[in-house]
């Protein structure tokens, strides 16, 4: 075999678990199509660490968020990652709301999330005097990551670990043989070539159920559907209004959480993301400024100062969504595929959010499901 493990995709995810198994395994790989980590997914998000509030109980989802969380501040603090753990609210806005708000922290609770606080009127004013919420769940344990220094560090510690990491290579093909799989890459000249490797981990983001079709596992039930959610930045001087993350109460389904206010580490402030299921999966990165509006009056419910000349369109991200628009939630997809004939191959689709807080957790899991 010329590789024990090969890692497609070094988005956060694929990094997380290169450098995790980089420190046990040698002969270890990972394939990038982009010249360097995180230009898809990774760098296109909130850069909030969650909590776990939202998802169900015992699903990969909470767990792994919950257990990420932990392992994510830990892993800052000592690495010198910048991260605030800021806190944030979950404003309620009228009646309605106030009720969801309730069952939001005992599904909260039930997972684990245990610090919690339901604030009233005067208590969201003393900690931020210029929203507007009639009552809010404040989560003091939900923070904020500096996510490229993050990749950064975790490619640093994957390449000291000897693990080998191949920038400007895509995989086109992977052909299972006795005792593991060829791997066909393509690299930036357009030449291509074939190597073998004992295990794959497809952790390929978007293009995920690409890479364990090309292995032969087709499965309708794991296609991705590009959702795109796209931002805009609350301009300043209004950007200093804001000191914590406030999120309204979430969608049905957890299409998305609603178009939220987070903080980055630069001190900037955006609003987002929607959620626009795209009719084919094509890489539009592209911010609608005529979305201004709808921008402007989902947060005005809650940032009474907001004037439409405070939003600039910013940037767009895409979830890679095995939950189709309208289906019940679905957890993260991360198996050894054994019982579909292939083993050594493992594959992580469907890693949307809290993909990004949950990553050194993924890799902890990962790391169990192969054998030595
Ligand atoms: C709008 C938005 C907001 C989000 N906000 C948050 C948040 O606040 N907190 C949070 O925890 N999570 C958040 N997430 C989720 C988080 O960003 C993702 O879960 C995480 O970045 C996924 O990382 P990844 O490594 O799996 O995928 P990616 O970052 O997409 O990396 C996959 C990599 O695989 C490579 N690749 C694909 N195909 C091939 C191939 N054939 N050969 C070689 N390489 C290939 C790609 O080039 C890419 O670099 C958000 C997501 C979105 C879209």
């Amino acid at each position: 075999m010329d590789a024990e493990i090969t890692i497609i995709g070094a988005g956060a995810v694929g990094l997380a678990i290169a450098e995790r198994l980089s420190a046990e395994f040698a002969n270890l790989y990972l394939v990038e199509r982009h010249g360097t980590f995180g230009q898809e997914t990774s760098s296109r998000n909130s850069e909030v660490i969650h909590a776990g509030i939202y998802y169900t109980r015992n699903s990969l989802k909470s767990r792994l968020c919950l257990e990420g969380k932990r392992l994510l501040y830990e892993y800052c603090a000592a690495n010198k990652i910048p991260f605030s753990r800021c806190g944030k609210l979950i404003v309620a806005t009228d009646e309605h709301e106030m009720s969801v708000i309730e069952g939001l922290k005992e599904n909260a609770e039930v997972n684990g999330v245990d610090d919690l606080v339901i604030l009233e009127r005067d208590e969201i004013s003393a900690m931020e005097p210029d929203i507007f919420a009639l009552r809010a769940i404040h989560s003091p344990s939900t923070g904020i990551i500096d996510s490229h220094s993050y990749m950064k560090r975790l490619e640093t510690n994957t390449l000291n670990n000897g693990g080998a990491i191949v920038y400007g290579s895509e995989v086109t093909g992977i052909r299972r043989t006795g005792e593991g799989y060829v791997v066909m890459l393509r690299d930036a000249d357009g030449k291509t070539f074939g190597y073998s490797s004992k295990v794959i981990i497809n952790s390929a983001g978007l293009m995920s159920d690409k890479v364990s079709g090309m292995a032969g596992i087709e499965d309708e039930s794991l296609r991705i559907v590009f959702s795109k959610g796209e931002y805009f930045r609350l301009n300043p001087p209004k950007n200093r209004l804001i000191s914590r993350l406030i999120y309204p109460v979430p969608l049905h389904n957890l299409e998305g959480i609603g178009i939220h206010v987070t903080r980055d580490m630069g001190g900037g402030v955006k609003l987002g993301p929607d959620v626009t299921w795209m009719a084919s999966n094509v890489y539009d990165y592209t911010v609608d400024p005529r979305k201004r509006d709808s921008f402007f009056s989902s947060a005005k419910k809650f940032l009474p100062f907001l004037e439409p000349g405070d939003l600039s369109p910013e940037m767009a991200g895409i979830r890679p969504k095995i939950q189709k628009p309208g289906e019940p939630l679905r957890d993260f997809y991360i198996r050894e595929e054994s019982d579909r004939g292939f083993p050594g191959f493992i594959n992580l689709i469907g890693i949307e959010s809290p993909g990004l807080t949950s990553s050194l957790a993924i890799a902890r899991y990962v790391r169990g499901l192969i054998s030595k």
